[in-house]
């Protein structure tokens, strides 16, 4: 991204918004701002931190072929710049805090912005399972998502790694696009009830408890072909998807006095808002959020919508909820 900013909003100017993050939702919610005239910084890291290698997205409307996230961004990025009172800079944000109503977000370069208003926007990370060449197949046939890659699936040979009442249901789900589903939980307890040991056996899913030792495949075309068990037993598949867990910004969100639901995730009303005033949050570190792009960006959109309303003076509005 290319970065254009100043200094006349640090304490004593401050801006109308802060976007932290600029991925789809913090670039949709840019976009909102820059027609709202508002005076707005859009903070996003030097580097993509994602380490998936994903070079397709799907169920973006208009791309039925699908969609790089690279491209994808890079279009975002160029729709923000078109607005002169959007600002943007390359820096990671290690600390926010409140001062006499004004958020205060110090960045890695020790820059410190100001801003009347707030939108979270820092994503979350998959976890994969801890192979050497794991991520030389993630986001091709190493997948999180039914939503995103359960359609490559029709017919095909499917495990899901993961324990618990959530892999046990991402197996479930996954039945509608294929018969051929094995849930291994590599060497750890299942932690499956009796209600999920119920509907997997009806529905044909294995429980495979052996530690899995390494992955076979085509690292250059990203293509799994096995997992190899420790017994030295292999479960020939096409798709594997990982129910292992999100890394979230946690030390970051809580920095802030924000209701999180399970420390971990940002709790907002329909409108996008949190618990604090003139903050707002967006996209995957939304609790119970769709994690697809195109809730991102809707999520985005809505909290700018709802910010600029509530930081319109009294003057200029006769309610700020509809
Ligand atoms: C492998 C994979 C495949 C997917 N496939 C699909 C698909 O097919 N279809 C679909 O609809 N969705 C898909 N998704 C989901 C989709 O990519 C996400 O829902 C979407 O990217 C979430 O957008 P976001 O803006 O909330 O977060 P992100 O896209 O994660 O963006 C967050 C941004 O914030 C930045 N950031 C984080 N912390 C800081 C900080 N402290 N300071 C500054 N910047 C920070 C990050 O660097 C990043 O640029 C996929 C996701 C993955 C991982």
């Amino acid at each position: 991204m290319a970065e254009h900013t100043d200094n006349q909003h640090d304490i004593g100017k401050p801006f109308d918004c802060i976007i932290l993050g600029g991925g789809p939702a913090g670039l949709a919610a840019a976009v909102y701002m820059g027609r709202y005239l508002r005076p707005t910084l859009l903070i996003d890291e030097k580097a993509p931190r994602t380490r998936w290698h994903r070079p397709t997205a799907h169920n973006v409307l208009g791309y039925p072929a699908g969609i790089q996230r690279s491209q994808l961004l890079e279009w975002g990025r160029a729709h923000v710049a078109l607005y002169e009172s959007v600002q943007t800079r390359n820096a990671t944000v290690l600390d926010i805090r409140i001062h006499k109503d004004l958020f205060v977000l110090t960045d890695d370069d020790n820059q410190r912005r100001v801003a009347r208003g707030l939108i979270l926007c820092p994503g979350i990370e998959y976890l994969l399972p801890d192979f050497p060449d794991v991520f030389a197949y993630a986001g091709i046939s190493m997948h999180h998502c039914p939503e995103c890659d359960g359609y490559k699936c029709i017919g095909k040979h499917v495990a899901v790694i993961g324990t618990g009442r959530g892999s046990a249901d991402m197996a479930l789900n996954l039945t509608t696009w294929t018969d051929h589903i094995t849930l291994c939980t590599n060497a750890q307890d299942p932690d499956c009830d009796d209600e999920c040991v119920r509907k997997l056996a009806a529905a044909n899913i294995a429980i495979d408890l052996r530690p899995i030792t390494a992955l076979t495949g085509n690292p250059e075309d990203g293509k799994l072909e096995a997992f190899v068990f420790a017994d030295g037993a292999r479960l020939s598949i096409d798709h594997a998807f990982a129910n292992l867990g999100t890394d979230n910004p946690v030390e970051l969100l809580r920095q802030l006095p924000l209701d999180l639901q399970k420390g971990r995730w940002i709790k907002v009303d329909h409108r996008m808002r949190t618990n604090i005033p003139r903050c707002y949050a967006a996209g995957d570190i939304v609790a119970y959020a769709q994690t697809q792009l195109s809730v991102a960006m809707g999520t985005g959109a809505t909290a700018a919508i709802w910010l600029h309303k509530e930081l319109l003076p009294d003057t200029m509005c006769l309610a700020r909820e509809w």
